[in-house]
């Protein structure tokens, strides 16, 4: 057995040494809270790779295993009285088991995540018309689990997917700035309803609004995966593509998250985490400064689902809240951990009996409440919600409830 790192991502002496075992992130990690296990907890985790750091123990089955079933939700920084940087370490897990424990899966997953896949907008077009024929052929009800569970928690698809790519708007009130949007991957084709809404709102709050020509995918899904080539390659087409602006927004959670932590993977752009915000960190903003107007209150609750990528990630909790205030609703706490719905990217896919027990537990969080409207900021925890929740729920992005609050 050998042990030992061999790439320039593995997570470093810093990163581990940090841990002082002291245990406070393990209530909060759904891996732990699910088995009780030492070895499913952030602990244990950081253990077994300075197990391999120290040369002690190789990366191998149970390496893989034990790094595998963490989704990567990051609760565990949260609890952390040390700041141990657990995400980035455990990115840095995964390019080493990219390139220690290779196989035609894991190369065939790199490149769908990558350039050619999630990179390439004619590849999402084209999976985005199947997908928009499987729903008009109601496959969610005769596609085996996985694959049905996934169709059915999408929202209605166009066959032909339309884009925001290139377009540039106005603003509706003095102006205030420039706000980059970021496109994203499947945000245009899937979830144009949360760009038309934050492009809309936006623009009352003062924006030109340009999506910028050149960029691409952000590449969270491809560097969680420990994809590291292509992470990097997606992340330098956007360094590119968004250099010169100084406000970038994203309306989705998991790619904002992802934005700001560019530095691992495309060093050098000064100052470029300071310019990305998420579409709830400008709105709240806005409705603060009286740019944008608030709505009197209905009385009708909306139950707000934290996505572990804007609250843990980029520690952003009031925003959303404030926003669905502003719209005249009422938000309803459902889960003071904020636990992971189990969607967690390709997680679902890989970890289906363990995303489908979290991903039940956060509905029925929801249906413990009189809500029957769920804000949430991330289009994975949407869609995991909706194929929970089923029929009778409805899912929104918060920017969508404000935006049609206003119109
Ligand atoms: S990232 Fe989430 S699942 Fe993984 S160890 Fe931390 S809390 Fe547990
Ligand atoms: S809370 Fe931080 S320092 Fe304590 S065991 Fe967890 S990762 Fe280590």
């Amino acid at each position: 057995m050998t042990g030992g790192w061999v790439t320039r991502d593995a997570p470093t002496p810093e990163e581990l040494a940090a841990c002082i075992h002291c245990g406070l992130c393990l209530p909060g990690c759904p891996t732990y809270r699910l088995t009780g296990e030492e070895t499913a907890s952030p602990r244990g985790r950081l253990s077994a790779m300075s197990a391999v750091a120290d040369g002690i123990a190789a990366v191998d089955e149970t390496f893989e295993e034990m790094m595998s079933f963490c989704l990567q939700c990051r609760a565990c920084e949260v609890a952390c009285p040390s700041l141990v940087p657990f995400g980035r370490a455990m990115e840095g897990a995964r390019v080493e088991l990219a390139a220690q424990r290779p196989s035609p899966t894991r190369r065939a997953r790199g490149r769908l995540l990558g350039r050619r896949g999630l990179g390439s907008r004619p590849a999402v077009a084209l999976v985005t018309m199947l997908a928009a024929i499987g729903q008009r052929l109601r496959a969610p009800r005769w596609l085996p689990g996985r694959l049905g569970g996934a169709l059915g928690g999408l929202r209605p698809l166009p066959v032909r997917a339309p884009s925001t790519l290139s377009d540039t708007w106005e603003p509706l009130a003095a102006r205030v700035g420039t706000a980059a949007l970021l496109a994203g991957c499947v945000m245009d084709p899937w979830f144009a309803g949360v760009h038309t809404a934050s492009i809309a709102v936006l623009r009352r709050a003062g924006y030109r609004v340009e999506v910028p020509a050149g960029q691409t995918c952000c590449g969270a899904l491809a560097a969680h995966d420990g994809a590291a080539d292509e992470a990097r390659a997606l992340a330098a087409t956007n360094r590119q593509a968004f250099a010169g602006y100084d406000l970038i927004v994203a309306d989705s959670a998991g790619c904002g998250a992802h934005l700001k932590e560019y530095e691992s993977w495309a060093p050098g752009g000064e100052g470029w985490a300071d310019r990305v915000r998420d579409i709830t960190e400008v709105v709240a903003e806005a409705i603060a400064d009286g740019r944008l107007p608030t709505q009197p209150e209905t009385g009708t609750p909306v139950a707000m689902q934290d996505p572990c990528h804007l609250r843990h990630a980029q520690r952003i909790i009031e925003p959303p809240r404030a926003i669905v205030h502003a719209a005249g609703y009422t938000p309803v706490e459902i889960d003071p951990l904020a636990m992971c719905c189990g969607a967690a990217g390709v997680y679902s896919v890989l970890r289906p009996e363990t995303s489908a027990e979290l991903g039940g537990r956060k509905a029925a969080q929801v249906t413990a409440t009189s809500a029957r409207i769920v804000a949430s900021a991330n289009p994975g925890c949407e869609m995991q919600l909706r194929s929970h929740l089923g029929p009778g729920y409805r899912v929104a992005h918060p920017v969508e409830l404000f935006a049609e609050a206003i119109e």
